[in-house]
């Protein structure tokens, strides 16, 4: 018998599943890497805005010494825009970071994590990593059955995962829901509210929840730069919480867990409103114009709040995974979600209007 080494419970970790990256569908199907179109990590299709740029190759110049391990001035610009003082900040190696350092900071092997069904893949990555229980709340209409998630709330229960919208469905819970949630969580459960999307939310949809944070020591709203801000693969995120968590955090996290170009990077991407707006804009646009397609083919879709669409492609199990590779074929990759336990749905990053309209074109070519 071979030596195993660690807990049972992290060999039990099916690793993370991402999207393809372009250089490896190429080489796979021995297409040219120009021509394929990538539709499936909710990255922005505009790639990083150029204030971003200027900035990251600005401090390229410096990155012989470490980076400000506090993040001060990055700090000072999340003060800036969202009203709270930097010790209820803490920034992340990405928002996953975030996410991760919760888990760490309030689970011990043994103890239970609440999230729901179809929510986002770290949730369950990260309370595996720690040796927590799992509590998998069934969804209602493909989002967070915030009704049945209170109920569920045991002695044991330590930490609640909310994706606000959802990922990978698009869902939306109004501010009221989220209220009345958080009203009913008993104070020694911590809840991460978890905004990656918040920035694509039509005006109409847009909530407080910085305000909540002030009203709520157990609640953590963990926002990222990866989407609406064009920085996916930089790496920044933070979370927002009252000093109390934000110290625990702080102290398990890595002392340069964000680097020199990436804090960089952020703080003029923070302060890019005219950037941010047209990614919105686009993204709402983009959105008309897949959906409008998937009506046009008579293909049921989640309606959704981020920047991406989840249609489902068929009614036999592996439609997922048959439409994703008739796609991969044509050089178009978008994300299958049989992992999610989703294996008739595809879950479509929305793109430029030029890359919508060539997923369209293959999306009917595979279907037929
Ligand atoms: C993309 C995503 C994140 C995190 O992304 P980072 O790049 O690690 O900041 C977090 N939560 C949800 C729901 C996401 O979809």
């Amino acid at each position: 018998m071979s030596i195993q080494f660690g807990p049972e419970y992290v060999r039990a970790i099916a690793p993370y599943q991402s999207g393809k990256p372009i250089a490896e569908v190429a080489r796979e199907f021995g297409l040219d890497e120009a021509k394929i179109v990538k539709l499936a990590s909710n990255e922005n299709p505009l790639g990083m805005p150029e204030s971003a740029k200027r900035a990251m190759f600005d401090a390229a110049a410096e990155v012989g010494r470490y980076p400000d391990a506090n993040g001060f001035e990055l700090k000072q610009s999340i003060t800036t825009k969202y009203g709270v003082s930097p010790d209820w900040i803490t920034l992340g190696n990405g928002s996953n970071d975030i996410l991760e350092l919760a888990a760490h900071a309030f689970v011990q092997p043994g103890q239970s994590v609440i999230y729901a069904e179809y929510s986002f893949a770290v949730y369950a990555l990260a309370t595996q990593a720690v040796g927590g229980r799992a509590i998998v709340v069934q969804a209602k209409d493909f989002g967070h059955d915030l009704a049945a998630m209170s109920e569920a709330i045991g002695a044991d229960t330590r930490l609640i995962f909310i994706a606000n919208p959802n990922n990978p469905t698009g869902t939306f819970l109004p501010a009221s829901e989220i209220e009345a949630f958080l009203k009913a969580v008993p104070s020694h459960v911590v809840v991460v509210l978890d905004e990656a999307y918040n920035e694509y939310l039509a005006p109409e949809l847009q909530y407080e929840s910085i305000a909540w944070v002030k009203q709520y020591p157990n609640l953590l709203v963990s926002r990222t730069m990866s989407k609406a801000y064009g920085l996916a693969g930089l790496r920044v995120g933070f979370g927002i919480a009252q000093p109390v968590v934000t110290d625990l955090l702080n102290r398990i996290r890595q002392p340069f867990n964000v680097n020199s170009l990436a804090q960089a990077a952020a703080i003029a991407a923070l302060n890019d409103t005219d950037f941010l707006q047209k990614s919105a804009r686009m993204n709402a646009d983009g959105y008309r114009q897949l959906t409008a397609a998937f009506e046009a083919m008579d293909l049921e879709y989640v309606p959704s709040c981020g920047n991406f669409v989840l249609v489902k492609v068929g009614d036999d199990d592996s439609a997922g995974a048959d439409v994703n590779l008739a796609l991969l074929k044509q050089g178009v990759i978008v994300r299958p979600v049989g992992n999610y336990g989703l294996p008739q749905w595809l879950r479509i990053s929305i793109g430029l209007p030029e890359e919508n309209e060539i997923f369209i074109a293959a999306l009917k070519k595979a279907l037929t």
